[in-house]
């Protein structure tokens, strides 16, 4: 049966697909597979190849399993599994039975390998690591061939099979593919393809001391479940032949096909596991669930959402050359996901005490809030107002520059929702600073429009002292100071920005925010948008992750001091 493409998605792979179908190659099959290696969490890149090959599979009718390509013992854990399967069912995908692990088919590549020593196409060899570089040549020089490259197919079936059985040391010899050591492509010249290494691996224990090659293992491993369209990254192109030859070799009837796109680089952050396993382990951050981390965990827990990121991955779309996007563009997806699904409350980063004095001490009353300016569906709140409540330090300025619509002396200010208050006289520490307020409110201002048809300017958040509930806010900034630190000279944490986390411990909010459960998230009206962190938040003693600004964060920055 031939699918059709009735998404309106498409990139030079999907023509791709397009084709195959066309000419019914795989008999209309679309078969995709996302295969991490679990050793470490999963980052923004990977996301992008899991939207890729998800998306595909949904969008064709087709499947894609999740495959763990865990054929190397070091550094890989079942922890790293764990977090791989949670963070791809929260980004969205789910692979229904079809969760898959190259561990399980150690057997069966074994038996490819011994098929391929069969046919004289695979050879036991003594060299070691340096002198297998030597013998490889180079770019402008051919290889030379190994002195063990003509041994008997018995001679190899023996020695492979004491390699298998532990007899000898790591490294006393390698199983190599024997192809061609004049090829133009490097990788072609006699590649190895098992090697002995004594090491527990975390599935299959000490059952094996010698393990696959990625090369020979991700190519058989699409092969044994059936893969059509092996979707991989670029630096994957040159061993393209490498995968074809071996499935030529080794496998009958339809083969898989691979097909590389243009890893995703971000600003400002490194996109690499061996980077951010450098990060976590050197204490750099916080750990894989920092929020600054751009690995899916990390971003979860800043308050990303799961649309959001993949909003992103459609619109960075799919191409054939590397580049760099802009860490701006992933912020506005989360904004725009959050503009529309996040309720609006108020909260205070940095408080200014305001009593209002005209205001009957003891008193209190309620204002009916919509919790989003759009959608009524989202209901209202109850926001209560009293004698002494919070302001922005910043929404009062002693000596206001010119275009300040906020509160100064002698001047008016809307609190939103609210009243108009005008300053009366502040009360000063001993260090000159300003610490409390003094204020009058105008009852006939209850509510806007304001029936007195006064024009007020500013409109500035605040909550009552006695209902808020404290609260620790974190916001963060860029990880980096550079927008490429892997592409520096220097180490890339010599560009780590030192100022990426700032915690604000004396923040006020809303009181019906009390409680809010984890991964809650929230505008603070004016600020930006804000989650509850899941690790360090508890009932009562809320913490957030400011997840994004209101606006671009650049342009804050080159607004800050101008006043708004
Ligand atoms: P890293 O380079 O971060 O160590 P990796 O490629 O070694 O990543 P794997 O677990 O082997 O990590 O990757 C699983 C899949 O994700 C592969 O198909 C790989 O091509 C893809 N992938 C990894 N990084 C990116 C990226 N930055 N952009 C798009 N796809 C990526
Ligand atoms: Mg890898």
């Amino acid at each position: 049966m031939t699918q059709t493409n009735n998404s309106s998605q498409s990139d030079f792979i999907r023509e791709i697909i397009d084709d195959d179908l066309k000419t019914n190659k795989n008999e209309g099959r679309v078969a995709t597979r996302f295969p991490p290696e679990p050793n470490g969490y999963i980052h923004i890149g990977h996301a992008k190849s899991i939207c890729l090959n998800f998306g595909i599979a949904a969008q064709y009718g087709g499947t894609c399993n999740l495959r763990f390509d865990d054929t190397d013992p070091s550094g890989e854990s079942l922890e790293y599994v764990e977090s791989i399967v949670d963070d791809i069912h929260w980004l969205g995908f789910d692979w229904e039975d079809r969760m898959y692990f190259a561990s399980d088919y150690f057997e069966q590549l074994y038996q490819f390998a011994i098929q391929l020593i069969k046919t004289g196409r695979a050879y036991v060899c003594d060299l070691n690591a340096d002198e297998i570089r030597e013998y490889r040549g180079s770019f402008t020089e051919p290889g030379t061939e190994s002195p063990y490259r003509n041994r008997s197919v018995d001679e190899n079936l023996d020695l492979f099979e004491r390699m298998r059985t532990g007899e000898f040391e790591d490294g006393a010899h390698v199983l190599r593919a024997r192809i061609d050591m004049n090829a133009p492509n490097i990788i072609m010249r006699d590649p190895v393809i098992y090697r002995i290494k004594r090491e527990t691996h975390y599935r299959t224990g000490n059952a094996w001391v010698i393990y696959p090659m990625y090369d020979f293992a991700h190519c058989l491993s699409d092969a044994i479940e059936g893969i059509t369209h092996s979707i991989c990254t670029l630096e994957f192109e040159n061993n393209r032949p490498l995968y074809d030859w071996i499935v030529e070799e080794l496998i009958e009837g339809n083969r898989p096909h691979q097909t590389e796109f243009a890893r995703l680089n971000l600003s400002y952050t490194v996109i690499s596991k061996r980077a951010l396993i450098e990060l976590v382990e050197k204490g750099r951050v916080a750990g894989w669930d920092d929020p600054r981390m751009p690995t899916i965990a990390g971003m979860r827990r800043r308050g990303y959402t799961p649309k959001a990121i993949r909003n992103f991955c459609t619109q960075i779309g799919v191409a054939k050359n590397d580049n760099l996007i802009d860490m701006a563009l992933l912020e506005h997806c989360v904004r725009e996901d959050l503009n529309e699904q996040a309720p609006r409350v108020m909260g205070v980063l940095r408080p200014l005490r305001v009593v209002i004095d005209n205001y009957p001490e003891g008193q209190a009353e309620e204002f009916e809030c919509a919790n989003h300016p759009q959608n009524p569906d989202m209901g209202t709140r109850r926001v209560p107002f009293s004698r002494v409540l919070y302001i922005e330090r910043d929404d009062f300025h002693e000596d206001p520059p010119g275009k300040y619509k906020r509160l100064a002396p002698g001047r008016e200010v809307r609190l939103r929702n609210s009243y108009v208050i005008k300053h009366e006289s502040m009360v000063k520490d001993e260090k000159g600073e300003v610490v409390e307020l003094h204020c009058t409110y105008d009852p006939d201002t209850r509510n806007a429009p304001p029936p007195d048809g006064r024009k007020v300017k500013g409109v500035i958040h605040w909550v009552s002292a006695e209902h808020c509930v404290s609260a620790e806010v974190r916001l963060y900034d860029r990880l980096f100071q550079v927008p490429n630190p892997a592409g520096e000279d220097e180490e890339f944490t010599e560009y780590l920005n030192p100022n990426s986390l700032e915690t604000l411990t004396s923040c006020y909010v809303e009181s019906g925010v009390k409680d809010a459960e984890a991964g809650s998230r929230y505008q603070f009206e004016r600020l930006g948008y804000f989650c509850v962190d899941s690790r360090d938040s508890q009932p009562g003693k809320p913490v957030f992750n400011r997840v994004v600004p209101l606006r671009d964060t650049w342009g804050k920055i080159a607004e800050k001091g101008k006043g708004k």
